[in-house]
């Protein structure tokens, strides 16, 4: 029989649960206690990982002490069984004793997957129940189409919570679990999330649908379940804390998507302006998936990057001018109705930075690329008055490019004769750590160079540029400029510019510092290979000498 609803919440009254709990790993007892230990000062929901010792019934002695000296933390033993997606070999009995021994010690939280519940006797259940806060689990490796169906085996069982992890093969997946959380919300205590990279949005959008709390990895590289984000990232970023059902949903779109700094900076501006607005990251493999999810969530704007910019126009209900004159959109809108309105800020992104520096009309600006960026400075620069010059690797495009935006195609062999007033470079040439700049030393004849490659911050071009006392814009400038223009579009605020430049410059850093941290690393690694193959070669020749 069934506890009512009500019943079920005088029980968890005694859990005033986190919105995060983050899962802990560890090879033996004394590591895993070290670890959580770490992790408490800013963080006081865990969940152990019993499953990951090698021993964990023998284990659980030595984490008691861990318990008793955090009385204001709560802790959940998990010791998921191998055939459920674990770690641990054993049987149903040997997984219910060490849940057991894990409620006897004081945890006052265990995961008992569905799979071992259909196992157990019900009075083996009811003795779990009695001892300790049951969160009862399903989780689904490959997808999320059944959600009601695998609901209604659970809730077969009386537990505290009831936890579904779907795996998220599109992003319209999580529209089905948010509207599943929806449902079931203040019937049953629901944790809800979808697996795998698609399924990220999940993990904040989750709690917003009535998750009780998520799951987090303690830091990059120590994820229990794929597309697990950081405990930090889900707080400093997403300001998950703070999520509710009021929360409006913004988002940049594309394929990939992951490497996209826009959810640091709109997340910063919206805590320094106060919007209760959360700004996710949202891998779309298709367009149709993107606009389903859209409507489904529902998002209230998207920022568009590569390869939709093009693409999203003819699902746009209308548009400005500039996104018709440039056919590509980098911002949209939606409307009450459902409908999409679409903008392009890349436009102001270029012009505004260059209009603090120089005049626009009359300047010869040649544009290095013809694809959407170029198309929105070829465009932008006209409607200013520039004398715009195009050069592209394929030179049909910036021949066409040239004579839609009223501007001049200029052959690459050319170059070195001509003199410009601003280069803007709208290639990705310099990007994410290449060492290649688009242009020859011989070629930057300018008295400005504009690089819209904003990562990493200081590119080929722009130490070129520098080397030859030439001013330079990086891309950093357009991106904050284009995402303020957003900002006040979606908000009808003025955006925080300072703050939004500040953070992703701080960003762009650590990502800079990550990166040379693990180049010295693969060349240490490096070295000692190579020391091993010096030392494998030396003994060889004495080999050979012994032969002959
Ligand atoms: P896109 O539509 O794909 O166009 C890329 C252009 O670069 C095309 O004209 C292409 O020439 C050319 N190109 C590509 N690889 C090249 C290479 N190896 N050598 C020479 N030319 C090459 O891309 P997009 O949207 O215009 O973006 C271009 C770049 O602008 C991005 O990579 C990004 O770094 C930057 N961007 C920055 C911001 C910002 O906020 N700072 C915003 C948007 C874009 P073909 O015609 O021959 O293919």
């Amino acid at each position: 029989m069934l506890e009512s609803s009500s019943t079920y919440a005088s029980r968890i009254r005694r859990f005033r649960l986190p919105r995060v709990c983050i899962a802990v790993v560890g090879s033996d007892a004394a590591t895993m206690s070290e670890r959580a230990e770490s992790l408490l000062r800013d963080n006081p929901f865990l969940e152990l990982r019993l499953d990951y010792l090698p021993q964990p019934l023998a284990a659980l002695p030595k984490l008691k002490h861990l318990l008793e000296i955090h009385p204001e933390a709560t802790f959940i033993a998990t010791c998921r069984r191998a055939v459920n997606g674990g770690k641990f070999k054993g049987s149903v009995a040997s997984e219910l004793a060490v849940l057991r021994r894990a409620a006897d010690l004081g945890f006052p939280l265990v995961d008992l997957e569905l799979q071992s519940a259909e196992e157990l006797k019900a009075e083996e259940l009811r003795d779990l129940w009695d001892r300790v806060g049951l969160i009862l689990s399903h989780h689904n490796f490959r997808s999320t189409k059944k959600l009601d169906e695998e609901f209604a085996a659970m809730s077969q069982y009386r537990a505290d919570f009831y936890k579904l992890v779907s795996t998220a093969t599109n992003l319209y997946d999580n529209v089905l679990m948010m509207k599943f959380l929806e449902k079931t919300f203040g019937t049953h205590e629901m944790v809800g999330v979808c697996m795998e990279e698609q399924g990220i949005i999940s993990r904040v959008l989750g709690v917003r649908a009535g998750s009780v709390f998520t799951f987090a990895a303690a830091t990059k590289g120590e994820e229990t379940a794929p597309g697990q984000v950081t405990a930090s990232e889900l707080r400093d970023v997403y300001r998950i804390e703070m999520v509710d059902q009021a929360t409006q949903v913004y988002g940049v779109a594309g394929d990939p998507v992951s490497h996209s700094l826009s959810p640091v900076m709109m997340n910063a501006a919206f805590r320094r302006e106060t919007v209760n607005a959360v700004f996710l990251a949202l891998h779309a493999k298709s367009l149709k998936d993107l606009l389903a999810c859209v409507q489904g969530i529902p998002i209230r704007g998207l920022s568009i990057t590569m390869p939709y910019k093009q693409e999203i126009v003819a699902a746009l209900a209308n548009s400005d001018p500039l996104t018709r004159l440039i056919g590509a959109c980098n911002t949209v809108v939606r409307a009450a109705d459902g409908k999409l309105y679409g903008f392009n800020t890349d436009v102001a992104g270029i012009v505004v930075p260059l209009e603090q520096r120089l005049t626009l009309a009359g300047a010869r600006v040649l544009i290095l690329g013809a694809g959407g960026a170029a198309r929105a400075a070829a465009f932008g620069l006209q409607a200013k008055g520039a004398e715009v010059f195009i050069t592209n690797r394929t030179p049909a495009s910036g021949v066409a490019l040239a004579r839609q935006a009223k501007g001049k195609y200029v052959k690459r062999a050319e170059l070195a004769k001509q003199q410009f007033d601003v280069i803007i470079n709208a290639t990705p040439v310099g990007m994410n750590g290449a060492k290649q700049a688009p242009l020859e030393e011989k070629e930057l004849n300018t008295k400005l160079v504009f690089d819209l490659v904003y990562n990493p911050a200081e590119t080929k071009l722009v130490k070129m540029a520098r080397a030859k006392s030439i001013e330079v814009i990086p891309g950093l400038e357009m991106f904050v400029q284009q995402g303020a223009r957003q900002f006040e579009i979606w908000t009808g605020k003025p955006a925080p510019i300072a703050e939004m430049g500040y953070v992703v410059t701080k960003a762009l850093e650590r990502k800079a510092a990550e990166e040379a941290e693990e180049e010295e690393k693969a060349l240490a690694k490096k070295g000692t290979a190579r020391k091993a193959a010096v030392r494998k070669a030396a003994k060889k020749p004495a080999k050979a000498t012994r032969k002959r």
